[in-house]
């Protein structure tokens, strides 16, 4: 295969719009701008004039009108679907929206100071934060995150891409561009086709990196107050391999990235031509590549790039995209599409892993000093019995579909810290299964699986081995709790490394302790689809891998070019090493050795 693609060299007055942030997602777009909550950019332009303020008022009118039965909307949905206590913060919100009081501050400061609607609501939100930063009162705390989702609707509705749709931008490749892209933009956006992603923060296993890499859309995080010099329209190009941001580009920087753009689908697409080949080492070992998903609409991805099942199905964006706590039933009909259309009928179903980065409003959950290290994933489902017990015995039920070859469900629980946890969750899985039987609802097996992403499991993992049916190792959290390091904080992102002394030790502890006891495990986390990662871990002992769908071909194409014993020599090394930088460039050098044709795709 000849690859021609070379990094760019950007020189003389493209350097001047040049922005640097974390590269996350390889690939390159050349687009236009879409910024998400344009209220929080500086928004002072030029005053308004005198006719155009009358007009600026009556718009922030219409956006309240519009707010308001949103609002209402949902608050009937959530009562009647969960219950009117759940419901009860779509009315506060809406007594907020018609407060006199805040509507009056909008309005003053649009005919005061001759702004625009979102100016003037970023102004009184500034105003409350200063305000309310005073106060020790959680309850007060709490009015403030009410007042800025609130700002956040009406700014929704002023904003010139929801009033116009994508089309407002030309029909040209959609950039977003966000302080963080949160699961739940995934909403906002809707049928918005999103081909590029910047943000202000976040790293590289942040969850809008993770979701721009299972959908092959080229990313770049962590690019300080890009908001600032940017605005909707405005063209601009994301180089997710070099994590690059170039704003206004000139006609010759567009014109190479184009180029540079075409070589990159290229070379995706001849990657992708091995889809049906099996995937083993160069000696012949054969490989279990299976896909991470975060929904029906990445099944076909999967399909088409190779995977032989589903390996982590991500359902938390299945409650993020629903007003409500989806019922047993809407719960069981998901499911069984997922298993149905899953490759080879095999999946494996994640828990509802939400907390850390990922809130949802009608769980009651609400901002920690540490999101990451509090109520989260199991520890929340545990106090939520009614849901937690509501989704197992969905997939249950929805294990016991007829399919060929016979379906293979597992059904797994993320962020196990303790042996107590697990012993509990067994339990509530055996609780489910006898109320279904008692209830002669038909059920089907499932094997039952702990994810390893705190330490304290990693290190004491032998203990929990006669617990589970199988492992699966979620090395994005588990990088992030070893190195003491946010996955989500750019600032961090040099310690929130996979391919550190201190990581590999621990995944080569966890590996071989499963291996010694024939206790299937498979690794989950993005390093999975990462050359460097992956040749490492299959050094290691490791023969089952779940990643995004765009990075199986990469992985089996790398696979073909190396014997298991090549990669246990390259393992062996790395594990001596002292340092990350070690690792990483001798990891690198291998790579160049063994596959060239690689290299270009994995992000710096
Ligand atoms: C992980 O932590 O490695 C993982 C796969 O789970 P998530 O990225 O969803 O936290
Ligand atoms: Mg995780």
């Amino acid at each position: 295969m000849e690859l021609a693609l070379e990094p760019l060299r950007v020189q003389g007055s493209l350097q001047r719009m040049l922005r640097r942030g974390v590269a996350v997602s390889p690939g390159v777009v050349v687009g236009v701008a879409y910024c998400i909550h344009e209220i929080f950019v500086d928004a002072s332009g030029k005053p308004l004039r005198g006719e155009d303020v009358h007009r600026e008022l009556e718009a922030f009118d219409r956006a309240v009108e519009k707010a308001a039965a949103d609002l209402r909307a949902l608050h009937a949905k959530v009562a009647s679907q969960v219950g009117p206590r759940e419901a009860e913060i779509f009315h506060a919100h809406e007594a907020i929206l018609h407060d006199p009081a805040f509507l009056n501050k909008v309005r003053d400061c649009i005919a005061r100071h001759r702004c625009t609607a979102q100016a003037a609501l970023q102004r009184v939100l500034k105003e409350y934060t200063t305000l309310f930063a005073r106060t020790k009162d959680d309850f007060l705390k709490e009015r403030l995150a009410d007042l800025r989702d609130v700002i956040v609707r009406l700014s929704g509705h002023l904003s010139r891409v929801i009033k116009e749709g994508p089309g407002a931008l030309g029909g040209e490749p959609l950039v977003v561009v966000a302080d963080e892209l949160l699961p739940s933009h995934v909403i906002t956006l809707g049928d918005c086709e999103v081909s590029g992603i910047v943000t202000q923060s976040g790293g590289p296993t942040s969850h809008a990196a993770i979701l721009a890499r299972s959908r092959g859309i080229p990313a770049v995080t962590g690019v300080r107050d890009i908001l600032r010099q940017v605005k909707t329209g405005d063209r601009i190009i994301v180089d997710g391999r070099e994590g690059l941001v170039v704003l206004a580009p000139d006609p010759e920087s567009e014109a190479a990235y184009r180029k540079l753009q075409r070589e990159f689908v290229h070379l995706q697409h001849q990657l992708a031509e091995n889809r049906d080949q099996p995937a083993k080492t160069a000696d012949g070992t054969p490989l279990e590549l299976l896909a991470n998903v975060n929904g029906l609409g990445d099944l076909p991805a999967a399909e088409a790039m190779g995977a032989q099942g589903v390996g982590l199905y991500r359902t938390e964006y299945l409650f993020l995209t629903h007003p409500s706590v989806p019922s047993e039933e809407e719960q069981l009909e998901n499911y069984r599409r997922m298993i149905l259309q899953a490759p080879q009928h095999r999946v494996t179903i994640r828990t509802l892993d939400i907390g850390g980065d990922k809130t949802i409003p009608y769980l009651g959950h609400r901002g920690e000093a540490n999101p990451f290290l509090g109520w989260r994933s199991i520890r929340l489902s545990f106090e939520h019995p009614e849901f937690f017990q509501r989704q197992i015995r969905a997939v249950l039920q929805a294990a016991a579909i007829q399919t060929t070859p016979p379906a293979r469900v597992q059904l797994l629980f993320p962020m196990v810290t303790i042996v107590e946890e697990m012993q509990r969750l067994r339990a509530l899985v055996r609780r489910c299964q006898r109320q279904l039987q008692a209830e002669g609802k038909p059920q089907g097996p499932v094997q039952i699986g702990m994810m390893v992403e705190v330490p304290a499991a990693a290190i004491n993992i032998d203990a929990f081995l006669n617990l589970v049916d199988y492992v699966s190792i979620g090395s994005n959290d588990l990088v992030q709790y070893l190195m003491a390091a946010d996955r989500d904080n750019p600032k961090v992102s040099h310690l929130c490394q996979p391919l550190s002394p201190a990581v590999l030790r621990v995944l080569h502890h966890l590996i071989r302790t499963c291996l010694r006891s024939g206790k299937p495990v498979t690794l989950c986390g993005e390093m999975a689809g990462s050359p460097r990662g992956f040749l490492l871990l299959l050094g290691m002992g490791l023969r089952s891998f779940s990643m995004s769908p765009a990075f199986i071909p990469l992985v089996k194409k790398l696979a073909s070019s190396v014997t298991v014993a090549q990669a246990a020599q390259v393992a062996q090394h790395a594990l001596e090493l002292r340092t990350a930088r070690q690792i990483r460039r001798f990891v690198a050098q291998q790579i160049h050795q063994l596959c060239p044709d690689v290299e270009i795709l994995d992000v710096e």
